[in-house]
């Protein structure tokens, strides 16, 4: 069969873009190609920033309920389209089809609070400020604006901004990771599917040079990116200062999970594994480094735990339904990986178990993207295996004397996403909440994802902005507040 090409939509139409760069998308379980991505060029991004900037005056002038209904209508149609929607990512991303379903839910809650926009958009307003004078607040869209997105969580993460900006009256230009970019154009056929009016959404694929455009465009009032912190912090967050631009930039995590002593240990045990494996850690929410507080005999049963739940993670094609952890995304992120295992036998930490050579569901598929569990034990915290990011199933075990010390680990670490913590102390577990410089804090939660009504926040070098994505952050960052003072005489 031949393999599709992917084309841009721009203006309500498939377009073939300017470009004869392509990249391959490959199944990462199978190393089957499923499309050939394009590498737009800057010439695409004009386009379609042109197509958004035309839709612009007309969509801002629909009202906001009526602006709604054809985000029920999505809503309608992902939930018909679930299981295909599912599929999509398993066969794009690795990640497992029960995964996948996780991620299709949380993309389309996200539809369903931005669908609220009358009622969240809605300003304030006081009579009588001064005799006969009064006050109003209101909140109005902006223009063009543009999501850069990782390749994690294709479906969802795309969706924490899109339907929050054209919810609030302004036009879109999604430009998807090319590693993985069959999930939005599934949800840009929806977009089609509905009728979203020409221009209103628009998607251009591609890499850097898509990207640039998009920082550069004159006509880009605000990005939103999701991804590593070398580029958001360095390329996305210094450009559009320079260019004065909007900007909300997520970012790289290193998340620590601090077990005490008086934790339930069965009882967490399958939300810690969730927490370092799912996803094949690639998530920015995902357990790095685990801290164990207490005795040493509580330390071992801790560990000898952890280490025996993680080697019996069942690893395969995500499509299998008993598979608990499919491939990482491609080989170079395995690669990555493995050069993170090498570095930390290097530095002296203790390899307790080895995930270098695959032992899969199915033996016959093609090792190529493939990793067991690893975890890492005495684990200094100036380890590389400590500081940096992994976004990989590899777990680095650290021992902390009390919470004070593993609060002060967490606070030795550059990022902040995310820090859980497992106890059953309610003291413990508000100075843990109370203190921890982290933007996402799970107390007995391995993976503190925050629902689509509230901001999905992160701390440090985990985010770079003031507002973030989701909720009403979203609808705040997509608007901007404008004041009328009245009087009539
Ligand atoms: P990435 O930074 O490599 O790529 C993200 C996007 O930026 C892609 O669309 C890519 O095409 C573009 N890009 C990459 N390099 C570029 C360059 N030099 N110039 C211009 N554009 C460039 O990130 P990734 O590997 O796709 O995603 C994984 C990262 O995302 C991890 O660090 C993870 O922690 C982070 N992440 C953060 C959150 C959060 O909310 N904080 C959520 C999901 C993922």
């Amino acid at each position: 069969m031949a393999v599709p090409r992917l084309r841009n939509f721009i203006d309500g139409e498939w377009v073939e873009p300017q470009t004869e760069e392509y990249a391959d998308v490959i199944n990462p379980a199978r190393g089957e190609l499923l499309a050939r991505v394009p590498l737009s060029s800057s010439a695409d991004v004009d386009r379609a920033v042109a197509g958004a900037r035309e839709a612009f005056p007309e969509w801002r002038n629909t009202p906001p309920a009526a602006r709604a209904r054809y985000l029920f209508r999505l809503k309608e149609l992902m939930e018909e389209r679930f299981d295909e929607l599912a599929e999509v990512q398993t066969r794009e991303h690795g990640k497992t089809i029960d995964e996948s379903r996780g991620e299709t839910r949380r993309g389309i809650e996200q539809v369903e609070v931005a669908a609220g926009i009358p009622t969240l958009m809605q300003g304030f307003n006081l009579e009588d400020i001064a005799a006969g004078i009064d006050e109003h607040c209101f909140f109005q869209p902006i223009g063009v604006f543009s999501h850069i997105a990782p390749f994690n969580f294709p479906f969802m993460v795309p969706l924490w901004f899109v339907p929050y900006a054209i919810a609030a009256g302004n036009t879109f230009v999604v430009k998807p990771s090319p590693r993985v970019p069959l999930s939005q154009t599934r949800v840009v056929e929806l977009f089609e599917e509905i009728d979203l009016p020409p221009g209103v959404v628009n998607m251009v694929h591609g890499g850097n040079l898509a990207t640039n455009a998009i920082l550069h465009h004159p006509d880009v009032a605000g990005v939103t990116f999701v991804g590593s912190t070398a580029v958001g912090r360095d390329i996305i967050y210094k450009t559009c200062g320079q260019t004065g631009k909007r900007v909300i930039a997520q970012c790289g995590a290193k998340n620590f999970i601090v077990v005490m002593e008086d934790c339930d240990l069965p009882k967490s045990m399958a939300g810690l594994m969730t927490s370092f494996f799912g996803n094949t850690g690639q998530r920015c929410l995902a357990g790095a480094n685990l801290v164990l507080v207490g005795s040493g005999s509580f330390q071992k049963r801790a560990l000898d735990a952890f280490i025996e739940a993680a080697a019996g993670i069942r690893v395969g094609d995500g499509m299998d339904e008993s598979v608990q952890m499919g491939p990482l995304q491609n080989t170079a992120s395995k690669e990555r990986v493995l050069g993170f295992i090498e570095q930390g036998i290097r530095e002296g930490a203790v390899l307790a178990l080895d995930g270098r050579k695959p032992k899969l569901v199915d033996p016959d598929l093609p090792e190529d993207c493939f990793l067991n569990p690893s975890v890492f034990v005495d684990v200094s915290p100036e380890m590389t295996l400590a500081r940096e990011e992994i976004f990989g199933p590899v777990a680095s075990v650290l021992k902390a004397r009390d919470l004070d010390h593993a609060i002060s680990l967490i606070h030795d670490n550059p990022y902040g996403n995310a820090a859980a913590i497992y106890t059953s102390s309610g003291r413990a577990a508000q100075k843990f909440r109370h203190d921890v410089k982290c933007g996402n804090i799970g107390i007995n939660i391995g993976i503190p994802a925050p629902m689509a009504f509230f901001p999905f926040s992160g701390m440090k070098d985990s985010f770079f902005g003031t507002l973030h994505g989701q909720g009403k952050d979203a609808i705040r960052f997509f608007t901007e507040a404008k004041v009328v003072v009245e009087r009539w005489f």
